[in-house]
């Protein structure tokens, strides 16, 4: 990836970079609305991502190109100073942007003038966050050309900063976490509370493929609202502040005090966050076949209790968790459409993966889009 971009980098800008990183996109592999819960989470950086290439100016101009524009990257230039947000096409910029509009809250010095080339093998809107990677691969080429080297954790609180406050999505730490602390063959274990985050082995062979449905149901950003309301009801009714400090026999007790659906909701939280703990311990054994029970747990647990599945992402776990190769399947990401994941071994192959595209096809009309990849390392300079 490094000598692609460096090549199209001085094609664009008529010299070199200076620096060039990398970030990788990101799976939430267990952990299902645990985040704002105070919860534990664990998700895997994977083997695709974006690159990002700078070198700096002599003057204040910041200049901006990416592939995701087009094969003939368009530069787009602002000037330095406090970053504008841009509207329309330019838009993409509002993630490099929104770094440099967040260096100031860390005690960081902003970049003034530069040139800037990202390029990419993550596609965007699959649910593997590709704005977590821009972000981090941004943020390093910045810190780089200004000769700052902040923790790794202040790096990952940064780029959230930006794609809370900058961009505007209010998204937990999972995808910014992951992408920054992700090693190959690891997964990344996040305590969303305490802000820590730590990795553990997964093995060399285990692969992901990822089903993505393109649907989102029409409601999706109000029942998401709705289902925070109801977790912070339930965590209100058990006195604690939040989900995590909740216990089944609390919950259980309280239960004639709740009204059914939070009932549910809290259960799916907490058993949530023991099957993430469990998970930890199956990994540490090597035991993949308890793994994947877990994470099919995972998604029955969304299915009745938390309710943010839908009936193709069913359709997909059922057909999945048929096969000998599979370990498990689960809706990941927030739910109410998306994608499915499936933890596989290495036997499970592009014909295994039409089959089930072709199932979902007779059933729901539209094919899948199909995904393989493993675990790759998380954000570096290159
Ligand atoms: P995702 O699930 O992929 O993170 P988001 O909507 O959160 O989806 O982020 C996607 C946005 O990130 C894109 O609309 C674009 O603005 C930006 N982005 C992703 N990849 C690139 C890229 N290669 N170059 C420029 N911007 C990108
Ligand atoms: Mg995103």
């Amino acid at each position: 990836m490094k000598e692609k971009i460096v090549a199209k980098f001085t094609e664009i800008y008529g010299r070199a970079p200076t620096v060039v990183t990398r970030a990788p996109g990101r799976i939430e592999f267990i952990g299902n609305h645990t985040d704002y819960n105070g919860g534990i989470v664990l998700g895997a950086s994977i083997d695709r991502g974006i690159a990002v290439a700078v070198a700096p100016r002599d003057d204040a101009q910041r200049r901006f190109a990416s592939d995701y524009s087009g094969a003939t990257p368009k530069i787009v230039a602002v000037g330095g100073g406090k970053p504008q947000r841009q509207d329309g096409d330019d838009a993409w910029t509002n993630y490099p942007l929104g770094i440099i509009d967040s260096f100031p809250a860390f005690n960081l010095t902003p970049p003034e003038g530069f040139d800037y080339l990202a390029v990419s093998d993550l596609p965007v809107g699959s649910g593997l966050s590709s704005s977590a990677a821009i972000e981090l691969a941004s943020a390093l080429a910045f810190l780089a050309i200004t000769d700052q080297a902040p923790s790794r954790e202040e790096v990952v609180k940064l780029a959230r900063h930006a794609e809370n406050n900058f961009v505007g999505v209010p998204c937990g730490i999972l995808d910014q976490g992951v992408s920054g602390f992700g090693k190959k063959d690891h997964l990344v274990f996040i305590d969303c509370r305490a802000l820590t985050f730590d990795t553990v082995p997964l093995p060399p062979d285990t692969h992901f493929w990822v089903f993505n449905t393109h649907t989102k149901h029409a409601l999706a950003d109000g029942l998401y609202e709705a289902r925070h309301t109801e977790c912070m009801d339930a965590a209100k009714t058990l006195g604690v502040e939040l989900l995590v400090d909740g216990t089944i026999e609390a919950l259980e007790a309280a239960r004639p005090k709740l009204n059914e659906s939070v009932y549910r909701r809290a259960k799916h939280v907490i058993e949530e966050i023991e099957r993430v703990r469990q998970t930890v311990e199956a990994l540490k054994r090597g035991d993949l076949a308890e793994v994947g029970k877990l994470i099919t747990a995972s998604h029955r647990s969304s299915q009745h209790l938390f309710e943010n599945s839908t009936p193709e992402l069913d359709f997909l776990v059922d057909q999945l968790t048929g096969i000998l190769d599979v370990y498990g399947a689960r809706l990941t990401g927030g739910g109410f459409g998306g994608a499915v994941m499936a933890m596989t071994n290495g036997r499970f192959d592009e014909k295994a993966a039409d089959l089930v595209a072709d199932a979902y096809r007779q059933r729901f009309q539209e094919r899948p889009e199909v995904l393989h990849m493993q675990t790759g390392d998380g954000a570096s300079v290159l």
